[in-house]
């Protein structure tokens, strides 16, 4: 069986790629964004990808709900929240931190699609789900888990298809990318990206910048996307050796911590929206944005590489967001 076709759609694709031609010429660089913002899942997203073999699993297993657990501005709860009510399914999202008295951005979303929302305080969201789901399980539902950011060996299978799509976006366009960067935070992006990379032989380096903390489920985000891969690896039958030196991480944009908004995050959302139109969101891709403006200072010496930054969506946490700006 092919793994790799065992999906629901959910979602836009292939998501443009797409030349921004007045930051390439700020930076002499030629630059390209991934559309992955645009993947039309109730304002799209990266999790659109991960979510289309996670709910097929969930589907195959008979599942009649998804739980899953995320921040309270979590895109990838709304698109849980947004995916099971396109196939049929209940949703129940464990959010960290008390029910605010107003709801904006994300949860404001997650409301409107009918998710059934639980504010966990400062409670382990890995141990919550545990608990819900068996408490739903005597109650007679059936809820498939599905971890934080979706980051498992299913869900990382919506990234290794996505490098097949880029490889015929790439033959497309005539030439082949010579870096890719992304923001990386719970690590099932990053780790689909390297699987497809050996996969599919794609020739761009894949560099993710660390969003926060740099560790998920109580290890270092480089082992525990290396494990996801070798699980990943062998439900597809895939053999190849792969190293831990090739998750490629950028710690150092990371100390503010998770979801704060620095003036590097702010000046790089309002360089991409001020210069080509495009908005990012505040937590994850403003910050992978600077880091990459930030890289790019250092290989410039180096002559013109082809650079693609991939644009995982979240615009919806800005309003969330609405007075830092
Ligand atoms: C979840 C998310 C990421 C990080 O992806 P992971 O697969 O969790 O590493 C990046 N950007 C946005 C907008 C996200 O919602």
């Amino acid at each position: 069986m092919n793994h790799l076709k065992n999906k629901t759609n959910l979602g836009f694709f292939p998501t443009p790629v797409e030349f921004l031609p007045r930051i390439s010429a700020k930076l002499q660089q030629n630059i390209y964004i991934k559309r992955d913002d645009q993947t039309g899942l109730a304002t799209g997203g990266n999790k659109t990808r991960k979510l289309e073999y996670l709910v097929k699993n969930a589907l195959d297993l008979g599942a009649n709900a998804l739980i899953t657990i995320g921040g309270q501005q979590s895109n990838h709860c709304r698109q849980t929240a947004a995916a099971a009510a396109k196939v049929g399914l209940q949703c129940y999202l464990i959010l960290r931190g008390e029910k605010p008295e107003n709801f904006q951005g994300n949860l404001l979303l997650d409301k409107i699609l009918g998710a059934n929302l639980i504010f966990a305080g400062d409670k382990d969201l890995f141990q919550e789900i545990k608990l819900l789901s068996q408490n739903l399980k005597n109650e007679g539902v059936n809820a498939y888990e599905i971890t934080m950011g979706g980051s498992d060996e299913v869900g990382c299978l919506g990234y290794v298809n996505a490098v097949q799509e880029l490889k015929n976006q790439e033959i497309e366009l005539s030439f082949e990318f010579d870096e890719i960067y992304f923001s990386t935070s719970s690590g099932g992006t990053q780790a689909g990206l390297v699987l497809g990379k050996r996969m599919f032989d794609l020739k761009a380096q894949i560099i993710g910048v660390s969003n926060d903390k740099s560790n998920m489920d109580g290890l270092p985000l480089d082992e525990y996307i290396l494990n996801v891969v070798k699980k990943a690896q062998k439900n597809l039958l895939f053999e190849e050796n792969i190293l831990i030196s090739e998750i490629q991480i950028l710690k150092e944009y990371n100390e503010a911590g998770y979801g704060v908004v620095t003036e590097n995050e702010l000046f790089a959302i309002k360089e991409l929206a001020q210069t080509e139109g495009i908005i990012l969101d505040p937590v994850y891709t403003a910050r992978a944005f600077w880091g990459m403006l930030d890289s790019l200072k250092n290989i410039k010496k180096q002559g013109k590489k082809n650079i693609l930054f991939w644009h995982t969506g979240g615009q919806s946490a800005n309003f969330s967001y609405h007075s830092i700006f």
